[in-house]
């Protein structure tokens, strides 16, 4: 019996979209220009069977398993069950609703919601590099991807290289190797570095290499990597995509073709993400740009303030005039987000001292969320790297990586001012 004549309503057939995913060339509930339509509007599902009336917020899909039909067996013997939902590890609508919002935010053809942004970083990096392939990964690196790369990755039999930014955006391809997966961060953590996408992303086609960005610090408001030249961009969508610091979460988006190769190594090594998760990342995913706007005025703000205090020997934030990428920042950020790194006089000591006199800012790993938060990258974010590898970074004695949430910016002021008083105490 063929599969065709059995498939149930609303159902896909064999090689179609799934429920709710476009056909090529269809207009989507999300296809405005603007972020803030995109953002709310791009996870509706036209194409979804048999809900009681029409639910304005798409539902949870709770379920580890869907029922079996003959369209569905066909669809796994063919695609191994890429149109149609039968196991959550291999796909479900609420991940795939969330996953629509964000391809619309990256302006990207497809994205993949997963377990976590180190989930997103290894099946990217995994999906595109060819057995023993070459990664060459910024020097300027979240400290558990660099953690990934350089020991999991590297005992894995691929060959693992590092540059800094600088390097990776000169002119001249020497010394560099030929790479099959360039591997960069929008603004780097913590230190703020911002690389020069569009000059990376010619570089890598140079090279005939994939070039893989993460926008976490970023988010698609503040930059779009693929509209400068990235092949695929990741991120940890616990910060700022989901917000609300109640989720763990990655995302992965690019073209239609890569993204079916990650969602391969996704459903295989099964770093797919819970629906809970998702529901609660496409809640977020609504106001994230108006989030967004917020975080950039209060850290540029707060940024300039700090700049004026004697107590701190560095402040680091994009759109500062002092920071040394200003210019590459001017050209492309919408936005500097809402991470603000200094570096307080007097070590580590000192900022032990402020990180626990702080009242209102509390001492945190992670970042993106409505509360502000505080860390010492060198016990947290950095915690792997060696004391050279952070000098090397400029991860210097005395740093403190600030998150700054929706809260008001005259009382965040306030708390580091009486936090800094301490100091002299
Ligand atoms: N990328 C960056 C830039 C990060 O800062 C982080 C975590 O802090 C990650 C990726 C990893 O994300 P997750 O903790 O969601 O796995």
């Amino acid at each position: 019996m063929s599969g065709r004549c059995c498939s149930l309503p609303g159902e896909p057939r064999p090689g179609e979209p799934r429920p709710g995913e476009p056909r090529p060339g269809e207009p989507r509930p999300g296809d405005s220009t603007a972020d803030a339509t995109k953002a709310i509007h791009a996870a509706r599902d036209r194409g979804q069977p048999d809900l009681p009336g029409t639910p304005v917020v798409p539902p949870i899909f709770q379920s580890a398993n869907f029922g079996l039909s003959h369209a569905v067996i066909d669809d796994l013997r063919s695609t191994g069950g890429r149109h149609s939902y039968s196991y959550t590890r291999l796909g479900n609508p609420t991940t795939q609703a969330a996953a629509r919002v964000i391809a619309a935010l990256e302006g990207a053809e497809r994205a993949a919601v997963v377990a976590s942004g180190m989930a997103a970083i290894t099946a990217s990096v995994t999906a595109l590099l060819p057995p023993g392939g070459r990664l060459l990964a910024a020097e300027e690196l979240y400290g558990d991807a660099a953690d990934l790369f350089e020991r999991h990755l590297a005992r894995t039999g691929y060959r693992v290289s590092r540059a800094p930014l600088s390097a990776l955006s000169a002119a001249e391809d020497s010394g560099l190797g030929r790479p099959d997966v360039i591997y960069i961060e929008t603004l780097s953590n913590p230190m703020l570095r911002l690389a020069d996408i569009e000059k990376i992303a010619a570089r890598a086609r140079r090279a005939g290499a994939r070039l893989i960005v993460d926008d976490t610090f970023t988010t698609p408001i503040n930059v779009k990597p693929l509209a400068l030249g990235a092949d695929l961009v990741v991120s940890s969508a616990t910060k700022y995509l989901n917000g609300h610091s109640d989720v763990v979460a990655g995302a992965v988006a690019g073209p239609a073709d890569l993204l079916e190769s990650v969602q391969d190594v996704v459903s295989a090594t099964g770093c797919s993400a819970d629906p809970f998760a998702s529901f609660l990342l496409l809640r977020g995913l609504k106001t994230l740009p108006i989030r967004m706007r917020r975080h950039n005025e209060t850290a540029l703000w707060l940024a300039r303030e700090l700049g004026q205090r004697p107590e701190l020997e560095l402040v680091a934030y994009p759109l500062l005039d002092g920071h040394p990428d200003h210019s590459v920042a001017s050209r492309l950020l919408a936005g500097g987000g809402g991470i603000v790194t200094v570096r307080v006089a007097g070590g580590d000591a000192a900022a032990h001292l402020v990180q626990a006199a702080l009242r209102l800012i509390q001492p945190a790993t992670s970042l993106g969320g409505t509360e502000s938060v505080v860390c010492i990258p060198a016990e947290t974010s950095h915690l792997t790297l060696t004391d050279e590898e952070r000098f090397k970074l400029g991860i210097l004695p005395g740093t403190l990586r600030f998150s700054f949430g929706l809260e008001d910016p005259d009382d965040l002021l306030a708390d580091i001012a009486a936090a800094f008083s301490r100091l002299r105490a």
